[in-house]
């Protein structure tokens, strides 16, 4: 085979155990999966009720254009439906992005660290990646970034919330970064947390009028509890979609998604409601980690926390997988003594919490 010589050396993407399979290694009867920033709330009530009615005829194929759901989504944002595209998940849409732009002779520009598809597509292609460390607080080093473009640059990643560090930049701070980067370099911001954060930001889907050169990312997977229905959404000019929907395959979401994303936008509140959850566990971690001083937590706007114990990561992955509590650990994140967990359900954090607090008396 005339594999292309980009993907020597490239792992494939190692999904975590699943439950069943943790609780009959370990001997658990129970056990509490925090680490991929899903929904601890599920899916909104009419979601539920959705789902158990959903009789599909599932031998027609999808509407390619997804043209309900785009009706909904173009009114929620206030923008033109040829300013939107539909991919199987932010991953997805990822993926072809770095299709169109990326390739020998290119360059990209990200922070580091950041979500690993944006590195691992561009390598895939072929293209130089160029990583700007985060600054010591966990923020984007936006004027590194900057720096970083030259005249081979085709794509800049932003991260806002920032996975897996949780720091969220201002959009003031986004707007100042947009105006300064050549106008042939597209800006992906992507967004896959921005419910999350509090207080809510000012709507500002309306950038992509100002700016041709940016492309918005939203997911359903995360604050709207559909990450097995998979459904990303891109915001950008007509002429950006235009390039992108050459590439994309023509029923890449499905009948089922595109129902259950264009249900789970229109119930608001029960976003509403799980961003209040979130930001009560959220606390619980900050009191937590005020509490030891040689406990550092990253200034979360996100579903998660990332929490630096100065203790192996893979120790405290064990240790709370072993209790019954499956997080990230952040030796594959970068960040060799530190723990990913997604903010789960009251009385999870709280479990988790007390975990730690032994681990730390144990050390
Ligand atoms: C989860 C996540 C995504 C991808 O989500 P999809 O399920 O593919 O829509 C994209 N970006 C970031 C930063 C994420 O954390």
């Amino acid at each position: 085979m005339k594999w292309k010589e980009s993907l020597t050396g490239l792992a494939s993407y190692k999904p975590g155990k699943r439950e069943e399979e943790v609780m009959a290694e370990l001997g658990l009867t129970s056990i509490t999966k925090l680490s991929s920033n899903e929904n601890p709330l599920g899916v909104s009530e009419k979601v539920q009720e959705l789902q158990q009615a959903l009789r599909m005829r599932t031998e027609i194929y999808p509407d390619g254009w997804a043209s309900e759901l785009r009706q909904t989504v173009a009114q929620f944002y206030q923008v033109e439906e040829e300013e939107l595209i539909f991919t199987a998940g932010v991953d997805e849409l990822i993926e072809l992005l770095t299709r169109v732009l990326l390739g020998h002779g290119t360059n990209t520009v990200m922070a580091a660290p950041t979500f690993v598809q944006y590195r691992q597509n561009a390598l895939i292609e072929g293209a130089e990646v160029r990583e700007i460390p985060l600054l010591p607080d966990g923020h984007h080093d936006l004027a590194g970034m900057l720096q970083a473009i030259d005249e081979k640059t085709a794509i800049v990643w932003l991260c806002n919330p920032n996975n897996p560090t949780g720091n969220y930049l201002p959009l003031a701070e986004i707007e100042a970064f947009l105006k300064k980067v050549p106008q042939d370099v597209l800006v992906v911001l992507d967004e896959a947390y921005i419910e999350y954060v509090d207080p809510v930001p000012e709507k500002h889907e309306s950038w992509i009028k100002t700016y041709p050169n940016l492309i918005i990312t939203r997911t359903f997977s995360k604050i709207y509890g559909l990450a097995s229905a998979r459904v990303g959404v891109g915001i950008a000019d007509a002429a950006i979609i235009h390039q992108l929907n050459i590439v994309r395959p023509p029923f890449n979401t499905t009948s089922i998604g595109q129902k259950l994303a264009q249900t789970a936008l229109l119930d608001q509140a029960f976003v509403e409601r799980c961003r209040q959850s979130n930001r009560q566990g959220v606390a619980l971690y900050e009191a937590f980690s005020a509490k030891y001083p040689g406990v550092t937590l990253y200034p979360t706007q996100g579903n998660f926390v990332l929490l630096d114990l100065g203790i192996p990561a893979d120790e405290i992955f064990h240790y709370l997988e072993k209790n019954g509590f499956i997080t990230r650990s952040g030796a594959a994140l970068g960040f060799p003594t530190a723990i990913r967990i997604t903010i789960g359900e009251e009385a999870a954090n709280k479990a988790v919490i007390g975990l730690l607090e032994e681990l730390l008396v144990q050390a």
